[in-house]
């Protein structure tokens, strides 16, 4: 049977806003998927907590729903039992990089090979519009009423200097431009992060798709780190999008990694 994106479907529906920039990383990903040829029981998503989280009810790919800020340590595990299967991380800004942002430095460091997807909207939506690490200074949040105070996280600043080997930027309003993304990152051997600007319709009126729009361009791969981070410091009236880092670096565990025999190791404790 072919793939296709329809494969991916399930009886539910999606509760997320309408018009929310989830739908778009949602169809994004199931085009993604189905272009690479992996099927419903080719690979694993691991979802964080956050509106993006709900994504698990309806997807229907093998998936773990983890504890807040707590994907990676799940993905990771996951890719040392098989280091064949593909392992996708569906992650928010405030789940992966605030209460998981410990984890995601150090699943980049040792370059784990697995595919981080974050829908970053710089607020906690689920939890009605707080504030998060992603949040612009000025931002007025219910945590933050007279604005944000603090200089935001750049998570791919944070990406490339803690050793993550693929790190880009995409937008939840262009799908093939996403697509395209979300492919090269799962086919990336390697720690590979998709930092994905997505509004968030109902609880940041600025940050809007008309916002986004009049700013992102689309940017050639720079040669260098050091280019790479001065892009990735870009904010403002311009914002790039596309691959800002991409190096090949094995993993030294999953270089030599076996798929674990469970029986064997269990037997081990009894
Ligand atoms: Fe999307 Fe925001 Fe609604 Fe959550 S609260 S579903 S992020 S629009």
């Amino acid at each position: 049977m072919s793939i296709n994106p329809d494969t991916f479907k399930t009886n539910h529906l999606p509760t997320w806003c309408p018009g929310c920039g989830n739908f778009g990383i949602w169809l994004a990903l199931k085009n993604a998927l189905a272009e690479l040829g992996i099927g419903t029981d080719d690979g694993v998503c691991v979802y964080g907590v956050g509106c993006h989280g709900n994504m698990y009810d309806w997807m229907k790919i093998y998936g773990v729903a983890a504890l807040h800020g707590r994907t990676l340590p799940v993905a990771q595990g996951l890719k040392a039992a098989n280091p064949a299967l593909p392992v996708m991380v569906i992650s928010g800004d405030g789940d992966g990089l605030g209460e998981g942002g410990n984890h995601f430095i150090n699943a980049a460091k040792r370059n784990a090979d697995i595919s981080v997807f974050i829908h970053d909207n710089q607020v906690y939506g689920l939890t009605t519009g707080q504030a998060s690490p992603t949040a612009n200074i000025g931002f007025k949040t219910k945590s933050t009423p007279e604005g944000v105070i603090d200089e935001p996280l750049n998570p791919l600043a944070l990406a490339i200097t803690a050793g993550a080997t693929f790190v880009a930027r995409g937008f939840s309003g262009d799908i093939p431009g996403l697509t395209a993304l979300m492919k090269a990152a799962i086919e990336h051997k390697g720690f590979s992060v998709v930092d994905i600007l997505q509004p968030c319709v109902t609880f940041d009126k600025i940050h809007t798709y008309a916002w986004y729009r009049q700013r992102l361009y689309n940017m050639e791969t720079p040669d260098t780190k050091i280019k790479a981070l001065e892009l990735a410091m870009e904010w403002g009236d311009k914002i790039p999008v596309g691959i800002f880092y991409k190096e090949e670096r094995q993993s030294p565990k999953e270089e030599s990694a076996k798929p674990v025999n469970l029986d064997e190791l269990l037997a081990e404790f009894i």
